[in-house]
């Protein structure tokens, strides 16, 4: 799936080199949290659609990954995405590819393999491919992102996207117009930009988007999921 929040992301995380971790702030978190009648508002760049599976399971194939990205901690911010998309209602598990070979699988479960693979992402940090059940990762733009901002957390780059990413199998097809979600763009492409409680923090941060899915990412996956 392309996914132009990924170069939306690129250019705040590049623009900004060496950018501190900036202060908890009150208001975000609160979008994060709670989905304000109102708030869950799309991009209308597609329809959200029940999961074809009402569980998946994500097994991860390390090949190809950056040196600065253990096996270990791939998995973890896999599991992460995981366990933050759990209140949708469908169960996501998360295994590395060696114990996929020898899991029984189970036909109620989707599969999606987890891979490495510049080719599959064409410039995105990130792409979701639907029909051959793999969530691509692209070590070219992970190096591009610790060349340009060395400083800046890759990991958190990283669990935004997967989680990002995760939530297109789940049912989420549309893209989110509030700047908090993870499944947001910021623009459309077109000089429309996300909306936020308070439009002026959006400068004071590197990166507004939610590293998990929030209230309303929640709330918008079992909508499309029939899981009121
Ligand atoms: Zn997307």
């Amino acid at each position: 799936m392309k996914w132009r929040f990924a170069a939306a992301a690129l250019a705040l995380l590049l623009a900004l080199p060496g950018a501190p971790a900036l202060a908890f702030s009150d208001t975000r978190a609160q979008e994060i949290a709670q989905c304000l009648p109102g708030e869950l508002q799309t991009w209308n760049d597609g329809r959200d659609t029940p999961s074809p599976h009402g569980a998946w399971l994500f097994f991860y194939a390390h090949a190809g990954a950056p040196d600065w990205f253990s096996a270990a901690q791939v998995q973890a911010v896999l599991q992460r995405a995981a366990q933050a998309w759990a209140p949708c209602g469908l169960p996501v598990q998360v295994m590395d590819d060696a114990q996929a070979r020898t899991h029984k699988p189970d036909p109620a479960q989707g599969r999606v393999r987890v891979q490495w693979d510049d080719a599959a992402v064409r410039g995105n940090f990130a792409a979701a491919n639907l029909t051959q059940r793999t969530l691509n990762l692209s070590p070219a733009m992970f190096a591009l992102l610790r060349q340009r901002n060395p400083r800046h957390p890759a990991i958190e780059t990283l669990q935004m996207t997967v989680s990002h990413e995760m939530g297109h199998f789940l049912g989420l097809v549309a893209h989110s117009r509030r700047c908090v979600d993870v499944m947001s763009y910021y623009d459309d492409g077109k000089g429309k930009r996300c909306s936020l409680r308070d439009p002026a923090a959006l400068k004071a941060h590197v990166e507004y988007r939610s590293q998990l899915p929030t209230a309303c990412d929640i709330q918008r996956c079992r909508a499309a999921n029939g899981l009121r």
